[in-house]
């Protein structure tokens, strides 16, 4: 059975689909549960802090989809978190309320546009952003903000593979353990983000060498999610992202409910 545990409805800015459509897609493509990760920015594409995130809404679309699936596939609510060490009380608010799941992602330098909105063309550059977004997204896995860490190495996704800058994450290893070493020392764990596949080059993020390093540290909680904003991509690269991780040696796959894990074998038929 396929999991995706990140995946947006038009609750989010860059989403456009009820959860019904997206739940009833991923019914047909195979998935068997789904947990719901609107965005909830804590600052804006230009990096200013906003509070744009509605429960009501989430509540709304979330029980119509529950209605209409019924008993044929496990929904669930969470939430990516962006940036909530930028602002801490209002990263609490959000916490406070019944997820299921919580991923912590890192989409801005720090008072800077989201990754996405720039352009690139200089590696010395890329490298100290690079260092920036490790430096952040290393302070929210310090915090109690998130339950996994998002899409790590998410900035290469514009800079090497839309823009063409030849930089990678290896230059770096040590920040990178650090950024590890405090999910695994907190407890917490980090996605297999396997939208990746298609727009990161053809690899997930994080890419087989930094789970291989994130296990090599102790990392054992992992989730799965396509990152879907488009019905058609809720199964997108689970398949792939399952294979990879057991390659990798890890056992079993997180899934979140009520903020807790529960471990699934990787190794069901
Ligand atoms: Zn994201
Ligand atoms: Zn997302």
């Amino acid at each position: 059975m396929l999991f995706n545990d990140h995946c947006h409805s038009l609750c989010s800015p860059d989403g456009a689909f009820s959860m019904t459509d997206m739940a009833l897609a991923a019914l047909h493509q195979g998935v068997g549960e789904v947990c719901f990760t609107d965005h909830c920015d804590c600052v804006n594409e230009d990096g200013a802090l906003c509070r744009t995130f509605s429960w009501e809404a989430e509540l709304a679309q979330f029980s119509a989809a529950q209605n209409t699936l019924g008993g044929r596939m496990k929904l669930r609510l969470g939430v990516e978190l962006g940036e909530p060490t930028q602002s801490p009380d209002y990263a609490r608010e959000v916490l406070a309320l019944p997820l299921d799941f919580v991923i912590g992602s890192v989409h801005n330098p720090l008072f800077g546009r989201d990754y996405y909105f720039q352009h690139y063309d200089s590696a010395d550059a890329c490298r100290r952003l690079i260092l920036d977004y490790l430096a952040q997204l290393t302070a929210v896995a310090e915090s109690d903000f998130y339950d996994v860490i998002g899409h790590i190495t998410y900035p290469l996704r514009y800079m090497r593979v839309r823009d063409g800058v030849g930089v990678d994450f290896d230059f770096c290893k040590e920040q990178l353990d650090a950024l590890l070493c405090a999910v695994v020392r907190r407890g917490k764990g980090i996605e297999l983000n396997t939208s990746g596949y298609l727009n990161c080059g053809g690899e997930p993020m994080p890419p087989r060498w930094i789970l291989e390093r994130y296990r090599a540290l102790g990392g054992e909680l992992v989730t799965i999610g396509s990152d879907a904003h488009v019905p058609e991509n809720m199964a997108q690269g689970l398949a792939d992202g399952m294979a990879l991780l057991r390659a990798v040696g890890f056992r079993s796959l997180a899934v979140f409910e009520q903020r807790k894990p529960e471990m699934i074998s990787l190794f069901q038929p």
